[in-house]
């Protein structure tokens, strides 16, 4: 059997971040992927002030934003800009009748747009050769029966124990089973994303606009002054999706669900890069089981997605995912950092790491989770005394809209 000292099961964004995260602390670790390829379906992601600065932590951030526009406007409906002072503007329209327009607080962060492949080398770029192991599923977690260290097995047969596991393995992860966490839950929505590219540019301004009409919310985010990133999220979508057998297909169907939005809208939709298009169904963790879930079990816990999955209407997965790399690898370096992995108390020492992480995590995560799953009941529900009760605690529980994107997980 392999041994090793530090297994990341996943190479998504957690899984990347969290190994140069600790690469960059001097501490190694081996990524297992089960893609031949790292992944790079979702398109791209906005990312907002906190996950810039955990992107310059990793020592990132100065080399995506070349390729990304800063975005001058924020908002959670519709956004507008008024010189250098970003101003927030909520547009509702229900029956093609703009129902809601109400000016929000100013915000000046850093909001930009990063195609998700650009990010996902840039990560896997910086890491020592052979971090990275591809074509390695995981199929199952145990603990070696004396030692109580992880272990675990490879879809080839093969098994593999480590000082420490952690879980990046996204929304279905083996990790947070292991862990006994609660399943994640289903919403009603769907969500496509895709880019469209401008050969003679798009000419739209540095805004990030989401609009929102009857059951469909679109949003719209330019990337660079050629290529915008787009997603339309269907509420309310039947759970059946075999109707959609291809590419085509959810072109096809998309299109059809931004009907009602303006000609120019439509054409984006339209014209999209067919391979850059992703469907899925949306899901979350609920913020009652952020709260309450195991994220330790002697030295195995996870980050990411397989820890506080949540929808995508406040755009935080994957800074998140990034600020769980950050401070992840800092609470290992604190505990492990002068001693490494052979001293005698490292395992008690791995287990203090891991839980000073969960406690640092866990505040963070219930709020941003609760934010975005209030935000969703939002924008789901039809009856309007749901809708008043949700206000009423959105504005009692975040009074600052926006202050989670000014979250600094601090230095690694
Ligand atoms: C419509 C939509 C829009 C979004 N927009 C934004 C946005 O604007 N901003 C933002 O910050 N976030 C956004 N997100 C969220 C973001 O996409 C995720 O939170 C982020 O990708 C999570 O990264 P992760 O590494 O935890 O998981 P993933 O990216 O899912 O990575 C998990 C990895 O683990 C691998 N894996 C899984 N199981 C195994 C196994 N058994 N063995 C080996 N490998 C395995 C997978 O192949 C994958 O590579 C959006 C999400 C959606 C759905």
């Amino acid at each position: 059997m392999e041994e090793l000292d530090i297994v990341i099961l996943g190479g998504g964004i957690a899984g990347l971040a969290t190994s140069l995260a600790l690469h960059r602390k001097g501490i190694k670790s081996i990524v297992l992927e089960r893609s031949e390829t790292v992944r790079s379906e979702g398109a791209a992601f906005g990312i907002q002030t906190n996950g810039w600065l955990a992107l310059q932590q990793l020592g990132l951030a100065d080399k995506l934003r070349p390729n990304s526009l800063p975005i001058h406007q924020y908002s959670l409906l519709i956004i507008h800009c008024n010189g250098n002072k970003t101003r927030i503007r909520d547009v509702l329209i229900e029956e093609g009748i703009k129902r809601r327009e109400s000016v929000g607080p100013a915000s000046y962060g850093e909001v930009r747009g990063v195609i998700r492949n650009d990010l996902v080398r840039a990560l896997a770029h910086e890491l020592p050769l052979g971090t990275l192991r591809l074509g390695c599923q995981i199929v199952s977690v145990k603990l070696d029966e004396t030692l109580s260290f992880p272990i675990v097995h490879v879809k080839n047969g093969q098994d593999i124990k480590s000082k420490v596991l952690i879980g990046c393995d996204g929304s279905n992860s083996v990790v947070s089973e292991f862990l006994g966490l609660k399943p994640t839950k289903s919403l009603s929505s769907r969500a496509v994303r895709g880019f469209t590219n401008y050969p003679d540019g798009h000419g739209f301004r540095q805004e990030f606009i989401r609009i929102k009409m009857d059951n469909v919310v679109s949003g719209r985010l330019p990337i660079t002054p050629k290529l915008v990133f787009w997603f339309v999220v269907l509420l309310k979508c039947p759970q059946d999706s075999n109707f959609l057998r291809n590419q085509e297909d959810i072109a096809r169907f998309t299109l059809s669900s931004v009907n009602d939005f303006s000609q120019e809208w439509k054409e984006m939709v339209k014209n999209c890069d067919i391979n850059s298009l992703y469907i899925n169904r949306l899901r979350y963790r609920a913020p009652w089981d952020v709260m309450s879930g195991k994220f330790r079990r002697g030295t195995v816990t996870v980050a990411g997605d397989s820890m506080h999955l949540m929808g995508p209407f406040l755009g935080q997965g994957c800074s998140a995912a990034l600020e769980d790399g950050v401070v992840l690898a800092r609470c290992l370096w604190r505990k492990l950092g002068q001693d490494g992995m052979n001293n005698v108390f490292s395992r008690k020492r791995i287990e203090e790491a891991i839980d000073d992480y969960v406690r640092e995590r866990r505040g963070r995560l219930v709020r941003l989770s609760t934010q975005t799953y209030l935000t969703s009941r939002l924008i789901e529900a039809s009856s309007p005394v749901t809708k008043l009760l949700v206000v009423v605690l959105l504005m009692i529980m975040f009074r600052d809209q926006i202050g989670h994107t000014r979250y600094d997980c601090g230095r690694l």
